[in-house]
C-alpha cells in the first residue's frame, strides 16, 4: 500500500467524521482527568482542517499534511493543538515533495512525529499521553514489511488498553495521578481515531 494525496485527504476527511461522531465521548474522557474541552477541540480543529482541505489544490502528499499541521496548530487550543501540530508537521517535513509514499518511508516519518511529539510534550513513552499511541504505530509501521488494516487496528487496541492502566504523569491529567488508572486518556483515544481512519485508507 501507498499513500497518495488522494488517500491521504481521504484520511483527514475520515478524520473529521470521527471527530465529529466522537466529540461528545471524547469530551466525557477528559472531564474527569482533566478540563471536559478535548471533543470541542479536535471537532473544531478538524472541522477546519476539512474545510482547509476541501477548498485546496495539492500535488503531493506532504503540501496536504503541512495544511493540517497548520490548521491544527491555529485553530486547536490547549495542550494537544501544538501537539498535533508538530505530529503533522514533521510527518510534511519527512515526507517532502512525495506524491506516493511506501510503506516504509511513512514509518520513518511517523517516527520523526514521535520524536517531535516528545520533545515538544517533553514527555516520554509510558506517561499517559498520545505518545503512547503514536509510538506503537510508528513501529509498526518500521518493523512490519506488510502493514494490513488488521495489524493497524490490532495495535491500536493493545495501545489503547495499555494506555488505560497507565499513571498519567504529564498535562492536567498528571494532577490527578493514581485517579488516572482505569481512565483513558482523552489525547489517546482522538489519536486512536485517526489511526482507525488511517486503517480504513490503507484497506483499498
Ligand atoms: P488541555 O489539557 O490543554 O485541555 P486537551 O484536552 O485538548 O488539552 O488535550 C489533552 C491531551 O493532550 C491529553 O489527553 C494527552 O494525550 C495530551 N497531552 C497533554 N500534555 C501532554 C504532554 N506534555 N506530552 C504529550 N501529550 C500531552
Ligand atoms: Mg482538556
Ligand atoms: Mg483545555
Amino acid at each position: 500500500m501507498r499513500l497518495d494525496v488522494n488517500k491521504t485527504i481521504q484520511w483527514m476527511q475520515l478524520t473529521n467524521e470521527k471527530m465529529q461522531a466522537n466529540k461528545d465521548y471524547l469530551t466525557t474522557l477528559d472531564q474527569p482527568i482533566g478540563d471536559g474541552d478535548h471533543g470541542i477541540n479536535m471537532a473544531r480543529g478538524f472541522q477546519e482542517v476539512a474545510s482547509k482541505l476541501n477548498e485546496s489544490t495539492y500535488t503531493n502528499v506532504s503540501d496536504v499534511l503541512k495544511d493540517v499541521a497548520m490548521t491544527l496548530m491555529s485553530k486547536v487550543g490547549g495542550a494537544s493543538g501544538p501537539l498535533f501540530g508538530t505530529a503533522f508537521l514533521k510527518l510534511s517535513t519527512k515526507l517532502k515533495g512525495e506524491e506516493s509514499v511506501k510503506q516504509d518511508i511513512f514509518g520513518t516519518a511517523l517516527t520523526e512525529a514521535v520524536n517531535g511529539l516528545k520533545q515538544r510534550g517533553k514527555a516520554e513513552e509510558g506517561e499517559k499521553t498520545m505518545v503512547d499511541m503514536w509510538a506503537p504505530i510508528a513501529q509498526l509501521f518500521l518493523e512490519d514489511s506488510n502493514v494490513t488494516a488488521d495489524t493497524l487496528l490490532s495495535t491500536a487496541d493493545s495501545a489503547l488498553t495499555k494506555i488505560k492502566e497507565m499513571t498519567a504523569t504529564k498535562g492536567r491529567a498528571a494532577y490527578f495521578k493514581d485517579k488516572t488508572v482505569g481512565h483513558q486518556d482523552p489525547g489517546a483515544a482522538s489519536t486512536y481515531l485517526i489511526f482507525e481512519a488511517l486503517a480504513e485508507v490503507w484497506k483499498g
